[in-house]
């Protein structure tokens, strides 16, 4: 009954059968195998009370020359993210297909809602898209997304760098990220890629729920995966901007993707720095809070710390007769992360510390 009903339509309106089957409802606008440089939209259906037969529009770029290299770039996952999302959109108007070799797909705000809204979180469907991977043909609007980028785009791929900040309630140094992965071939030629981005500051994180994260399914699936962490607060930070344009400068000419020395020069950094590379490997790096209060940091971003060191306070300001209570670091290393906003409850992320990594 189902498929006589829609077999009444065009072919322009969707199908039965990608309705019965696991076929994305989301459309591009371009054609993401065709050679030379081409912008336009991702639609996906998203109807509401102010917009019936709606669409959400995702700004997407492909530019295409030949065989090479073939790269997936995203930003915007979390919409409280700014510099990657600044940093992309500039690289998808500067780029030439004449200027590279393969195929790299530029997605700068992959989550436009969340961007507008200023929040991590989706607020149509309250869903965290980077742990809504690989989503679902017919879930709500994050996993529709999320399930045309595994389905649709991570084929066509060998690498992704998704580029992430600390969004509204974390600052981060403005690190270039891998995961220690068990798969020795994939974990050198990852290493490879973060010290070709280079930067100032790299880092092999142990995530604290790695389940349905874009990182997760692109390493399952044998991508060359790096992520980054650019400052936060909420805005676009100048230094990490820099970092982005100068390490995916340097990551397009290593990999042979970029071929014109020329295309990205403004974007080449003024002096190259030799990349400290830290570890988060295992919780004792995180400082999560314990506590309701007002957070005072003791130590800046980039300060060394020591074991139980007290490197903050958490103040209750209600109650001025009562101690105030010190937070003590479980681990020495240096503070990649701290928490950006000083209300803060328990269960918050008030540091991340990173040890050195002895490279072998
Ligand atoms: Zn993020």
């Amino acid at each position: 009954m189902v498929r006589n009903l829609f077999s009444l339509y065009p072919d322009n309106f969707i199908s039965s059968e990608a309705v019965m089957s696991d076929a994305s409802l989301i459309k591009a606008t371009i054609d993401l195998n065709a050679k030379g440089h081409h912008s336009g939209y991702l639609t996906a259906p998203c109807p509401n009370n102010e917009s019936a037969w709606g669409v959400i529009k995702i700004p997407i770029t492909s530019i295409k020359n030949g065989d090479g290299p073939t790269l997936l770039l995203t930003a915007g996952v979390h919409g409280d993210e700014y510099e990657g999302p600044v940093v992309l959109s500039q690289l998808a108007q500067l780029l030439s297909h004449q200027h590279i070799r393969g195929q790299i797909i530029i997605i700068p705000t992959l989550n436009p809602n969340a961007s507008l809204a200023a929040t991590r979180l989706s607020p149509i469907d309250h869903l965290d898209m980077n742990r809504s991977f690989p989503g679902n043909a017919h879930g709500s609007i994050t996993n529709k997304i999320t399930h045309f980028v595994s389905t649709e785009l991570l084929p066509k791929v060998e690498y992704v760098i998704d580029f992430h900040s600390g969004g509204r309630s974390l600052e981060f140094l403005p690190v270039i990220i891998m995961h220690d992965l068990e798969n020795n071939e994939q974990r050198e030629k990852t290493f490879s890629a973060l010290k070709n981005f280079g930067g100032q500051f790299g880092l092999i994180l142990e995530e604290i729920d790695c389940v349905g994260m874009f990182d997760t399914y692109c390493e399952t699936n044998g991508k060359i995966f790096l992520t980054t962490e650019l400052s936060g607060g909420c805005n676009v930070n100048v230094d990490s901007v820099k970092t982005a344009k100068s390490g995916l400068r340097r990551f397009l000419l290593g990999v042979e993707s970029l071929t014109n020395h020329d295309a990205l020069k403004e974007w080449k950094s003024i002096e190259e720095v030799k990349t400290q590379i830290f570890e988060v490997p295992n919780q004792r790096f995180y400082l999560h809070a314990e506590h309701h209060g007002v957070f005072e940091p003791l130590v800046k971003l980039g300060e060394d710390v020591e074991v139980n060191q007290t490197i903050g306070f958490m103040h209750n300001l209600s109650r001025v007769n009562h101690d105030s209570i010190p937070l003590k670091s479980d681990a020495k290393g240096i503070i990649i992360a701290k928490r950006a906003l000083a209300q803060s409850v328990p269960g918050d992320c008030l540091f991340v510390i990173g040890k050195n990594y002895e490279c072998d």
